[in-house]
């Protein structure tokens, strides 16, 4: 459903001022040819009013005639400031990036955060943001739990369909999505609410069984059987079940690269204001799929790179998996119980 100018630019003042941004900094909106014009006018009016510098940054889009997927991040790693001086000195020299474009697992990215830069993704409709407005409790919340997040040597996951799977933690940093900006050299995404890790290279061990209803993205549908990977030394190594384990081979061989079948993050969602049932009321361009991704007491897992967390791994078949009713515990004692945060 629409939303007006009046109330995105009040949202965007919202994040920005979340974002600590103040008069005189400087706001780099990044853009593409599938951007959202009205989450960018909106920004720049926002900006402005700030009292920020903006410049707008409009880049080519790459990859179309690679990805199977319309979806900007069903094919990551190369992007259009690969070997793109200018652009990228541009986004250097700015206080905050808002990447209304998808840069995500990228080296540029990562250049980027490293000089000390921010980057703001938001890619989702109006109305999603909106709804998903940043706040400073959702901060508290992701911030409480990644501190046993970061305290945990292992991670294990069950579900009554019959998931078993371990992981060992501890290599690779925390993401913290929580929805702004507020530190230099961060990364958010807006709309968020999760956290994530990866686990040690070669540990994930076990068997995850997809259940009826639980999601794929960027095939954004959901599961009418059950899926059943088996996991090994990091890798999934067999996938079983019916159409929808049928399809989701086929994409995932179409890459022809080994390393697609690695174990990328793991963590689980912590936004209220997520809703498992979006999905189904949206067409499957017209959103990313953050509902799913963040939604309260989901298990979410992924396969693909790890290069944003500070891997090596920069393959471009990147699958988000979202989980429903696991239990997951942390050294043994659960954050989530059949599905729900425990508090
Ligand atoms: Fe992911």
């Amino acid at each position: 459903m629409p939303v007006s100018d009046f109330e995105l630019v009040e949202a965007w003042k919202h994040v920005l001022t979340l974002s600590k941004i103040s008069a005189g900094q400087s706001i780099t909106v990044l853009t593409s040819s599938a951007t959202n014009k009205q989450t960018l006018r909106t920004a720049i009016l926002a900006a402005r009013s700030v009292g920020a510098i903006v410049n707008r940054l409009d880049l080519q889009p790459v990859n179309g005639a690679l990805s199977l997927s319309r979806d900007p991040l069903a094919y990551v790693g190369v992007t259009p400031l690969t070997g793109n001086r200018p652009a990228m000195e541009l986004l250097k020299a700015s206080d905050l990036v808002l990447d209304l474009m998808t840069l995500l697992f990228s080296a540029e990215q990562h250049e980027i955060l490293a000089s000390g830069g921010r980057i703001l993704l938001a890619v989702e409709p109006p109305e999603i943001l909106l709804r998903m407005l940043p706040t400073l409790e959702d901060r508290e919340k992701v911030l409480a739990a990644s501190k046993l997040l970061q305290a945990a040597k292992t991670m294990h996951v069950t579900s009554p369909a019959g998931t078993d799977v371990q992981f060992t933690l501890g290599d690779y940093p925390i993401l913290e999505e929580y929805g702004f900006c507020d530190q230099p050299g961060r990364w958010d995404h807006w709309p968020s609410g999760f956290l994530a890790t990866w686990s040690n290279e070669g540990t994930a061990q076990g068997t995850i069984v997809l259940d009826k209803g639980d999601i794929l993205l960027p095939q954004k549908s959901y599961l009418q059987d059950q899926v059943i990977f088996t996991i090994n030394n990091g890798y999934v190594t067999n996938i079983e079940g019916g159409v929808d384990a049928t399809l989701l081979k086929a994409y995932m061989e179409s890459f022809n690269d080994p390393e697609v079948y690695a174990v990328s993050h793991v963590g689980w969602g912590l936004q209220e204001r997520a809703h498992w049932s979006t999905l189904g009321l949206y067409d499957r361009e017209a959103t990313i799929g953050m509902d799913s991704r963040a939604r309260a007491g989901n298990f979410l897992w992924s396969t693909g790179p790890n290069n944003e967390a500070g891997g090596t791994r920069d393959t471009a078949c990147h699958i988000d998996i979202p989980m429903l009713n696991c239990t997951v515990l942390l050294d043994g004692a659960a954050v989530v119980k059949n599905g729900v945060l425990v508090k």
